[in-house]
């Protein structure tokens, strides 16, 4: 027999161009675009695969390459779903029946979290998975290096620049960053967790639909239900019998369901829960009490609703945060520059999903995005940190435009601008030469800025 004993903790560094933490759909993205502009990069996962919650969600649908005129973002967004495309032919740009969004993709976790891969492997990007930041070490404004670490050995990362895709902001608080959280009272969107069911009967659930029109918004004239793929936002007086009854003990006014690119299969968007996301053993309790809300949902919905008498649950999703830490940067994305039309020199990234604000309890608040606006590099720039850029939901945005800049596709326009100005700093570099030369970059990647 071979006894094997834990040595004594390694100790390693290693060097980099660029290091981005935190593979979401945000940092992929800004990994490849660093790396496809010649940076030597690095990515660093504390999951066991990528995606962050586009992959562990599951989502409804990949939100919005399009305003309701005009495609807003491209770039990395058109080559991460070139890749998906090559998984699953089914997904691609279609209506959003609801109307909120222009276009929507409908999509499988599965085909992603490939997709991600084959990315950061066209541009050899380096990614460790299931490794975590732990700390940070600023000299003089200037992050110098990070420490992570893996499932046995702590590993010091030295970079010329680092990009926070963490989600939270993590890398951010531990370079010293302001962070914002919440709104004006420090109250985030509530947590949910997400689930896809299957064998579901498709014709059925057009008939209940049609049967109960008064029951779903549409922004549209009417709500197409020949469409391929349904979307709906509605099950309103279902829900409060269901509440009523005492069959559901979540009080809800509406829900969403999509159908995914697999026949028969719906992701729903029922549960809710209002708890601090920063609070560990909230979190983890409300992975129980989340599920047991879908569950709720499930017994309910099979009973009253024929289009599921003969569904599955096929998957309850990890307990997904809207919104937590937003690090300050040298600019903040507020509403006004969300509704403005102002053409600025220093735009990187587009958006165009509405401020869509999920209330604690039940309600929704929301304010459409007709045409897609600009996000400043400042945003993607933290404050008082020379070296560190950050893509994603944790971008310096205010609560309300948070709500807009957070839907996933917008996610990957910040990544890659994030990604680029990351491999583009010099330390001499001043702010508007390096707006300027990323720019360039970002319009040779076909990113979409104006
Ligand atoms: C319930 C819910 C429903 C949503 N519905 C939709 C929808 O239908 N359509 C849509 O387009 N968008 C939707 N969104 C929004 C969107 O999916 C996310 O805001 C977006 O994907 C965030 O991407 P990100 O890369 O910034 O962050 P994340 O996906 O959160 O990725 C951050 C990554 O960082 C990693 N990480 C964190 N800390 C560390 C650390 N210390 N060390 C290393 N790694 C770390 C995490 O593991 C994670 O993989 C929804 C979000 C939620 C929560």
């Amino acid at each position: 027999m071979i006894i094997r004993r834990m040595e004594q903790q390694e100790k390693k560094t290693v060097t980099y161009d660029t290091v981005v933490v935190g593979g979401g759909i945000a940092g992929v993205c800004a990994a490849a675009a660093a790396a496809k502009n010649g940076s030597k990069t690095l990515l660093i996962e504390s999951s066991t695969f990528l995606g962050g919650v586009v992959t562990m969600g599951p989502l409804e649908a990949l939100m919005t390459q399009y305003d309701t005129e005009r495609k807003v973002i491209g770039g990395m967004a058109d080559e991460l779903f070139e890749f998906i495309k090559e998984q699953d032919y089914q997904s691609g740009n279609v209506n959003d029946t609801t109307g909120y969004c222009n276009k929507i993709i409908p999509y499988q976790s599965e085909s992603v979290k490939y997709a991600m891969l084959c990315m950061l492997n066209k541009y050899q990007v380096d990614f460790l998975l299931e490794t975590t930041l732990v700390n940070a070490y600023v000299e003089d404004r200037v992050l110098v290096e990070i420490e992570v670490q893996t499932k046995r050995e702590r590993i010091t990362v030295v970079a010329k620049a680092f990009v926070d895709c963490s989600g939270s902001g993590i890398l951010g608080y531990y370079s010293g960053c302001d962070i914002m959280f919440g709104d004006e009272n420090g109250i985030s969107q509530p947590v949910t967790v997400l689930t896809k069911w299957g064998n579901v009967d498709k014709q059925k659930l057009r008939e209940y639909v049609r049967m109960h029109m008064d029951e779903f918004t549409s922004f549209n004239a009417e709500l197409d239900l020949e469409a391929e793929f349904l979307h709906l936002w509605g099950f309103s007086r279902t829900l409060i019998e269901g509440y009523e009854a005492g069959e559901l003990s979540l009080r809800r006014e509406e829900m969403h369901l999509m159908e995914s690119t697999v026949p028969g299969e719906v992701i729903l968007n029922f549960s809710r829960l209002g708890i601090d996301p920063y609070d560990a053993f909230a979190m983890s309790k409300a992975q129980f009490d989340g599920c047991s809300q879908v569950y709720e949902l499930f017994r309910y919905f099979q009973k009253k609703i024929p289009a599921f008498k003969d569904a599955k649950i096929l998957q309850s999703g990890y307990v997904g945060v809207r919104e937590s830490g937003r690090i300050k940067g040298k600019d903040v994305l507020t509403r006004q520059d969300i509704v403005s039309e102002e053409k600025r020199q220093d735009i990187v990234a587009m958006g165009a999903f509405p401020m869509d604000i999920h209330q604690q309890g039940s309600g929704m608040k929301f304010e459409r995005v007709l045409k897609g606006y600009g996000i400043p590099a400042g945003a993607l720039y933290a404050e008082h940190i020379k070296n560190l850029f950050m893509g994603g939901r944790c971008i310096s945005s205010t609560f309300e435009a948070n709500a807009s800049c957070r839907i996933s596709v917008t996610c990957i326009a910040t990544g890659q601008a994030a990604g680029v100005l990351a491999s583009e700093y010099q330390e001499k570099s001043d702010y508007e030469s390096l707006v300027a030369k990323t720019r360039k970059v970002l319009i040779q990647q076909n990113a979409i800025i104006q």
